[in-house]
């Protein structure tokens, strides 16, 4: 059994953000001929203030997640935006691509004790899986046996009005410490690549 940690990379931002939003947003005024190499950064904060909100619609992003099975019921109810995710019924984790183990993520704020027993749980759930593998049980039925920390990966893109209202839901108070960590993963790189967009974040 593999124990990783959670983690959010960019995959792929679309090139020139302000730009590409700028172009269209002042479509709406035809103040196109107000474009200069900097203005953008100055449109886009202008249009955030009054609350036009559809225009940054326009740029998106692509973020690939690793976390663990329970985050994911919980990320994937944002509607829109778009996933492929790591799928149970197709991987084997008997497989040597796996190295013949599952891979867990560990819940945070266990003390030792308590880590002892989310471990043997884990282990005992993996024995479980492999010994239902080996009996002839396909993976999509032996699954049902795998713990909720399963490691999981989902390629996840949405536009950028849409990140903000992720970031604004899963950086609250009281969501789940484990979503508000990758949503903090994801608030630092959006508000280094876009600070007119995610700075606030
Ligand atoms: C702290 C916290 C606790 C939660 N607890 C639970 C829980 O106990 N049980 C549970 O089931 N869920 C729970 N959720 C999930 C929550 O109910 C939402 O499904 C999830 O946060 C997605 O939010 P959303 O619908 O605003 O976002 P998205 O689906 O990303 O949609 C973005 C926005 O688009 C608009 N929109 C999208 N679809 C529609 C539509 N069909 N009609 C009208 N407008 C639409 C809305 O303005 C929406 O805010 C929780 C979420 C949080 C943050």
């Amino acid at each position: 059994m593999l124990i990783i940690k959670p983690a959010a990379t960019l995959e792929w931002l679309t090139p020139d953000a302000l730009k590409v939003i700028e172009r269209a947003g002042r479509v709406c005024y035809k103040s196109e001929d107000k474009i200069t190499g900097a203005s953008a950064e100055k449109f886009v904060a202008g249009i955030l203030a009054r609350g036009h909100e559809a225009v940054i619609e326009h740029a998106s992003a692509s973020f690939r997640l690793i976390t663990d099975r329970g985050l994911t019921h919980e990320i994937v109810r944002h509607r829109l935006a778009s996933y492929c995710q790591e799928s149970t019924r197709y991987c084997n984790y008997s497989a040597d691509k796996f190295a013949a183990q599952i891979a867990v993520i560990e819940p945070p704020d266990l003390d030792a004790a308590q880590q002892a027993i989310w471990r043997d749980a884990c282990a005992g759930a993996e024995k479980a899986y492999f010994a239902l593998l080996a009996a002839g049980t396909a993976p999509q039925i032996a699954r049902a046996v795998l713990p909720t920390c399963l490691k999981t990966e989902l390629v996840m893109t949405a536009n950028f009005r849409e990140w903000r209202h992720f970031l604004k839901l899963r950086l609250a108070d009281g969501a789940h410490p484990q979503i508000r960590e990758l949503a903090r993963q994801i608030a630092m790189i959006l508000s280094a690549e876009c600070p007119a967009v995610f700075g606030e974040f």
